[in-house]
């Protein structure tokens, strides 16, 4: 597609990043299976490896594959350059790589994908790096929390594991009175819910694992970067502002401005972390995009109807889901995500541990799995799994206690999920 009118979501998410192919006029996108790319002459090399001309060497650093999807996702995002990553968890370490140093910090949800806890917690350690975890409810509590050595806030959009909304425009005027990136991982929304540059994230992360690819095939993530934060306003941010000696002194952000950041993560990221994207599942996700509003909006629809079914159970006690009217959180949903507030919610279920895990045993078409966003519906008892090192406290405090199971509502028929809960839930409390 050229540059040319702006185009609707629907449109974009078919055809952003994609031209007919240069060689053999292919119109989908061809997986470019390829490790190298052959130079047209030896100044062709010299001028790609110094930077100077944009264009492929070798599949570790970009493949043509990738590149469609990084600049779809990038587009839907509404941001200057995308890079795609070989999962989601890659995708968070390579927005932080160019931001810390050892004894760096980031500020971060509490309400967060139980891995991103971990990875925040503990494995960021081993960098010098690490996070201060606050309620982002509590606006006062995160401006409390930064200081001088913070280099980035960090929350999701709609937040694991109960499906809450964050106040996007509140968080940002934070990080921006603080100097710092705003990183939203925009995983549980996608950019057809929300689209977090527009409530000041400065970039986005992905699993591209879930909704984008929309059908449990490959793992992947993505950076966005919105293009619009200054690294050279002040000396926060060297690896993007001070001279690179890896490329004779050249300074990333006056090189190249608003995309200083993504080329720093593919000419630095990926060339020496190597979480590269390989370009098979650059083509599922590219398969997954296309369908994501349609998917999306029946996810929404499910969700809605399933969250509000559950309510109105006697045999549950409470439901999180934000598009109920019940909800703490409704209020948001017209500001942060206007045509929904995602698919993922938890419920409480009467009869505590065990009628969870009876719950669970005895779904037909729900599965008890450790994934989200998936065209087919999930569940999982985090207390008995993902969240089973934890102490009671710490359970409660995630969303995740014995009496609760995730939800993640699948695009199958909305009936047939709720009589497969009906019959699981007469099984579990029986
Ligand atoms: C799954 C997930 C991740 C991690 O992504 P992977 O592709 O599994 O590495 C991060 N954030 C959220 C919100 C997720 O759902």
């Amino acid at each position: 597609m050229t540059d040319g009118p702006t185009y609707g979501f629907d449109t974009l998410q078919i055809h952003a990043g994609a031209r007919p192919d240069p060689a053999t006029g292919a119109r989908q996108v061809p997986i470019y299976q390829t490790t190298a790319y052959v130079f047209r002459d030896a100044d062709h090399a010299a001028a790609l490896f110094n930077l100077q001309e944009v264009g492929y060497i070798y599949s570790r650093l970009t493949n043509p594959t990738v590149a469609a999807l990084q600049e779809r996702i990038a587009t839907l995002e509404g941001g200057v350059g995308g890079v795609c990553c070989s999962s989601g968890h890659a995708a968070q370490i390579m927005a932080l790589f160019p931001l810390m140093q050892p004894g760096r910090n980031i500020v971060a949800s509490s309400r967060l994908y139980g891995g991103t806890v971990t990875q925040f917690s503990q494995t960021i350690k081993r960098f010098g790096w690490s996070a201060t975890f606050v309620d982002f409810d509590d606006h006062a509590a995160v401006k409390a929390a930064i200081d001088d050595d913070t280099r980035a806030v960090f929350c999701e959009a709609i937040a694991n594991p109960g499906g809450h909304i964050t106040d996007l425009d509140a968080i940002s005027s934070i990080s921006d009175e603080a100097g710092i990136p705003l990183i939203v991982d925009n995983t549980s929304a996608t950019p057809y819910l929300c689209r977090p540059i527009e409530h000041g994230a400065t970039l986005v992360v992905h699993s591209t694992t879930k909704y984008l690819t929309g059908n449990g095939t490959v793992t992947g993530g993505c950076v966005v970067d919105s293009g619009k934060f200054d690294w050279a306003a002040n000396d926060k941010f060297p690896s993007l502002s001070e001279p690179e000696p890896a490329y004779h002194g050249m300074k990333f952000a006056e090189t190249f401005g608003p995309l200083a950041f993504t080329f720093h993560g593919i000419a630095i990221g990926l060339r020496d972390l190597g979480m590269t994207m390989n370009p098979q599942a650059a083509h599922y996700t590219l398969m997954g995009i296309e369908t994501l509003s349609l998917r999306m909006e029946r996810h929404v629809e499910n969700a809605t109807k399933i969250a509000k079914w559950l309510e109105d159970d006697p045999r549950t006690d409470y439901v999180t889901y934000a598009g109920l009217d019940s909800s703490p959180y409704s209020k948001l949903i017209p500001k942060i995500c206007p045509k929904g507030a995602g698919a993922l919610f938890t419920v409480a279920v009467k009869g505590g541990y065990d009628a969870c895990l009876k719950l669970v045993d005895n779904l037909e078409i729900f599965s008890h799995v450790a994934n989200l966003g998936d065209a087919r519906s999930l569940i999982i008892h985090s207390a008995s799994t993902t969240h089973r090192q934890l102490t009671a406290e710490q359970q409660e405090a995630a969303g995740a206690g014995p009496g609760i199971v995730r939800l993640s509502i699948g695009i199958e028929d909305a009936d047939d999920l709720i009589a497969d809960l009906d019959q699981a839930l007469a099984k579990a409390t029986a």
